[in-house]
């Protein structure tokens, strides 16, 4: 279900709902509270070592649990993106990364218990720093690799979005700059 499906009451002063259309934003006919629902920002880095591999991570939680996904996650109010990306990269494999280098972005939504929130991705590259050990969060990350962009790591990805941006990182390395 989408998001603004979900409110069937106003959060403000607890009017139900009467008309269901799946319209957006979310404007209560009571006290006019309006509630949007455009896209949370998230953050995702293609994290390469010397030898030209990516780091990816076994997702330990839904969604996408078992899948593989790149370092990243939501930006917290009042962070930039870049921000965001050294702080989920931190706290999820525990390293630090050099010069990030804008990808793209690319529009993904994330499922929470049947509720379909948008989520739009923006992507960086970045070098680790040598001499790193990943130490994983274990709550996040089940397991991580150093790898090749390969079709099969591709198919593994949890999210179509993550496997856009490695696309591009491919393509990127290909064109001269
Ligand atoms: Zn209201």
């Amino acid at each position: 279900m989408e998001i603004s499906e979900a409110y069937r009451y106003c959060p403000l002063c607890g009017t139900k709902r009467t008309a269901f259309a799946p319209a957006r934003p979310f404007r209560c006919e009571s006290c006019g509270h309006t509630s949007f629902f455009s896209p949370v920002t998230a953050v995702g880095t293609v994290i390469s070592n010397s030898d030209g591999q990516i780091l990816l991570i076994e997702r330990a939680r839904e969604p996408g649990l078992g899948k593989l996904g790149m370092p990243g996650g939501f930006v917290d109010p009042n962070e930039n993106a870049e921000e965001a990306v050294r702080r989920e990269i931190q706290e999820e494999v525990g390293v630090s990364v050099g010069e990030l280098t804008f990808l793209m972005t690319a529009p993904n939504t994330y499922t929470y218990h049947g509720i379909v929130l948008p989520v739009l991705d923006i992507f960086y590259s970045a070098k680790i720093q040598a001499g790193q050990e990943i130490a994983q969060d274990a709550s996040e990350v089940s397991s991580w690799m150093w790898t090749e962009i390969s079709p099969d790591i591709l198919e593994r990805m949890a999210f179509h979005s993550n496997r856009l941006a490695m696309e591009f990182y491919l393509r990127s390395l290909g064109s001269p700059h």
